[in-house]
């Protein structure tokens, strides 16, 4: 991030040059390919010799406009734009992982993302070890010479459980295997991926960054930080490449064959929408906390589940790594699953659609829904409540929510 404090980051970038009209944002490039005066400028493009764009699925001035952007404020070595946060996700998998290699991680997992590990990658021989990364002794002995990644969410959703990033990350140095963090539920203005040994960052931009859920989107933010000899599949690349290697591997290869790159309209609203991320995630999440504080005292409510709560036991961790605000996503349980339907259908305010930090409060049941497709057993082996609501708490204040909420409570346990 330089020396610039992070507002001023988010903003001050130089715009790399000028089109034909001086236009001020980054235009948005429709454009599927792009020409070239000569044959040889064309092959000097196609082989890496100059950074001309070729053809948009590989590369584009908008999407790569963005990426510069998240580069600068995370001072990540590359980013890369996906159509998804899960296009992210798998394209770094499939980047990384190899038939017989495991990937260490916990089962609290977004739902999708848990799938992927347990039905997706499975199909290819790639083994997912679920174990309980908040305990080291636990996570050390899953890992072996075939784990390709221990991998985890800072906050887990729905579970909101955190894990010491400094152990994890040292015992990850200590094996010599890469950390890979999903950091969706934070915003860069308060969470340094490098800080705590964090070698790619995964990011839904769906959630804070598209600004008011606009678009769908995600990122592979890498630090190039691990040294890719010590991977089996990328050990060979990694002799030419070092540091390089992962960087090298899915911009060359992997992106380009699964073709899920960013489209330029997309990252046109996502680069707006990161020009008001940290005002807009310091006021949801000072809501956010707030509203937990209240909702603890309302008649009906059984718990309430959030890290910047001091009763938390998490609290400590969470502030360590998050901040007193940590995010504005908060669960709480009610008496039963038919409570929390009652409940839900009688918000007049907060809106009944999944989708994290919308500019609008957003109440789901995750259970049912996110989770519906999953088994009994594997919703209690992760943790998965029927009693629990989720709440993405948007930018009304805190008493317009605080009345919502108390009217659908009323007489409902
Ligand atoms: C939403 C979400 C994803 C998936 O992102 P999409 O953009 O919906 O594909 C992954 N991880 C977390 C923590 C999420 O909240």
């Amino acid at each position: 991030m330089n020396d610039l404090n992070f507002e001023d980051c988010l903003l001050n970038i130089p715009y790399p040059q000028h089109d034909i009209y001086n236009s001020l944002s980054m235009p948005v490039y429709n454009a599927a390919a792009y020409e070239f005066k000569t044959a040889a400028d064309m092959e000097a493009a196609f082989c890496g010799k100059t950074a001309d764009h070729t053809y948009s699925r590989i590369s584009n001035p908008t999407v790569h406009y963005f990426e510069e952007r998240v580069k600068h404020i995370t001072g990540a070595y590359n980013v890369t734009a996906f159509n998804s946060g899960m296009a992210a996700i798998s394209n770094v998998f499939m980047s990384i992982a190899y038939s017989g290699a495991n990937i260490v991680t916990s089962r609290h997992l977004f739902g999708n993302t848990y799938s992927f590990f347990a039905n997706t990658l499975k199909a290819f021989d790639v083994e997912v070890r679920f174990c309980d990364l908040t305990n080291e002794e636990d996570t050390r002995k899953n890992i072996d010479e075939n784990t390709c990644a221990i991998f985890l969410e800072i906050i887990t959703n729905p579970q909101m459980e955190v894990v010491d990033l400094s152990v994890i990350s040292a015992l990850a140095k200590e094996k010599n295997v890469p950390l890979i963090a999903d950091t969706t539920i934070i915003s860069f203005s308060v969470f340094k991926a490098t800080n705590v040994g964090i070698d790619i960052e995964v990011v839904s931009s769906t959630k804070y960054i598209s600004g008011g859920a606009t678009s769908v989107g995600g990122l592979i933010i890498d630090y190039a930080s691990f040294d890719w000899t010590k991977n089996k599949r990328l050990s060979e690349v990694a002799n030419d490449h070092g540091n390089y290697t992962f960087n090298f591997k899915l911009r060359k290869e992997i992106h380009r064959n699964f073709g899920a790159y960013m489209n330029p309209g997309t990252a046109h609203l996502q680069t707006i929408g990161l020009e008001t991320l940290q005002l807009r995630y310091e006021k949801q999440s000072r809501t956010c906390l707030e509203l937990a504080k209240r909702l603890k005292t309302l008649k009906g409510v059984e718990y309430v589940n959030y890290t910047g709560l001091s009763d938390n036991p998490f609290y400590e961790l969470s502030c360590l790594q998050f901040g007193e605000t940590p995010g504005a996503m908060l669960t709480f349980d009610l008496a039963s699953k038919d409570a929390c339907f009652r409940f839900m259908d009688k918000l007049k305010a907060i809106r009944r659609a999944t989708n994290l930090f919308d500019n609008k409060s957003l109440a789901i049941h995750p259970a049912s829904t996110i989770y519906g497709n999953f088994s009994q057993t594997q919703r209690d082996a992760m943790n998965v409540s029927d009693k629990t609501v989720r709440l993405s708490v948007g930018l009304e204040s805190v008493d317009f929510l605080h009345d919502d909420i108390k009217q659908a409570l009323v007489k409902n346990y």
